[in-house]
């Protein structure tokens, strides 16, 4: 047997992502002990009893202590606070990396509190679902999904290396960028994607003349698929949008700009405009399936026990 990557992974914060990190760490024999925390007693507790980490401790300053790797798997808006708790305690040479959707804002705040003596690679594992909480990990999240890095200029490159092979090993593909880039990214491919789908959701919630039934009856026609996006958890999206605020309001000017364009075809009847469009779409998702981010089978035709069938 191979030792593993790291003597002890210390997890602070325990939901979808730090869930999903210890099941995978464990199941690939990534981390000799895995230690846990988590704000809330009540989730301390449930971590305990799903016994997928070796210990679970009170506070951030004590379970990072001693550990070679410690990631944060908070809301955005917590790891500055957390990063100032556990930065007296943190063990000379320890790798510490977070998980946030947001690159630039958490560098930031982590980054003036941590010891010269331990290496920053903060990073952000791009998989999710719209489930959170102790039970709502699994090991096989971040598998064939990407894993970006962003550690500041200078940093140790074998540390660097190290968390890329921790993050392989769970199954993701790893790339680097800068935090501006990611933040600018993933403006487009997350953030305002989910705006989107709280907007509408929300649009629907209080329309006058369409019932509230009527709208969950006939969610099929595609509402129901901004519905998942728009079920993710409040503080995780409000921390997003507070720490995101630039490069989401640039992609929201892209957007209404586009939107705006779309709405004068539909005014002035413009069917050329809106097929040019719509064909140009198409090709998008195309490249998402050829790529292996989704798979071609329509959403309700993945599983479907009733007609004994599930795509492949
Ligand atoms: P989650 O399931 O809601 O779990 C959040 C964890 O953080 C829980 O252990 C929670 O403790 C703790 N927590 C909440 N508020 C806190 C605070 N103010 N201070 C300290 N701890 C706090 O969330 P998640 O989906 O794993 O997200 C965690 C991080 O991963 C976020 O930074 C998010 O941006 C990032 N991320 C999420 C996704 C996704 O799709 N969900 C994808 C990639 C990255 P309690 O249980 O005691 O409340």
């Amino acid at each position: 047997m191979t030792a593993p990557l790291f003597q002890r992974v210390a997890l602070i914060g325990f939901g979808l992502i730090g869930g999903s990190i210890a099941r995978g760490a464990r199941l690939q024999g990534l981390a000799g002990e895995i230690v846990a925390t988590a704000r809330s007693a009540a989730s301390r507790a449930r971590v305990a009893e799903l016994g997928v980490v070796d210990r679970v401790v009170e506070t951030n300053a004590e379970v990072v202590k001693d550990a070679d790797l410690v990631i944060l798997c908070i809301p955005v808006g917590a790891c500055g606070e957390a990063a100032q708790e556990i930065a007296a305690n943190l063990k000379p040479g320890a790798i510490v990396s977070d998980v946030g959707s947001v690159k630039a804002a958490v560098v930031k705040a982590m980054a003036e509190h941590l010891p010269p003596n331990v290496h920053f690679v903060p990073a952000h594992p791009v998989a999710g679902t719209e489930n959170s909480g102790p039970d709502s990990g699994f090991a096989e999240l971040f598998i064939n999904r990407w894993c970006i890095l962003t550690p500041p200029e200078g940093t140790n490159a074998d540390a660097v290396d190290k968390l890329a092979a921790f993050w392989s090993g769970l199954g993701a593909n790893v790339e680097i960028m800068t935090p501006e880039h990611h933040d600018k990214v993933l403006a487009v491919t997350s953030h305002l994607p989910h705006l989107i789908a709280y907007t509408i959701v929300g649009t629907a919630e209080e329309l006058e003349g369409v019932t509230r039934s009527e709208v969950l009856k006939f969610s099929a026609g595609g509402f129901r698929d901004f519905t998942r996006i728009a079920a993710s958890d409040p503080t995780m999206w409000r921390d997003v949008f507070l720490n995101n605020k630039d490069a989401v309001l640039e992609m929201l000017g892209e957007f209404q700009e586009d939107l705006s364009k779309l709405t004068r075809a539909i005014r002035r009847g413009d069917g050329e405009a809106l097929f040019e469009h719509f064909s140009r779409t198409r090709v998008i998702r195309r490249g998402i399936v050829d790529i292996g981010q989704d798979e071609a089978a329509a959403d309700f035709g993945r599983k479907h026990p009733q007609l004994g069938k599930t795509a492949t």
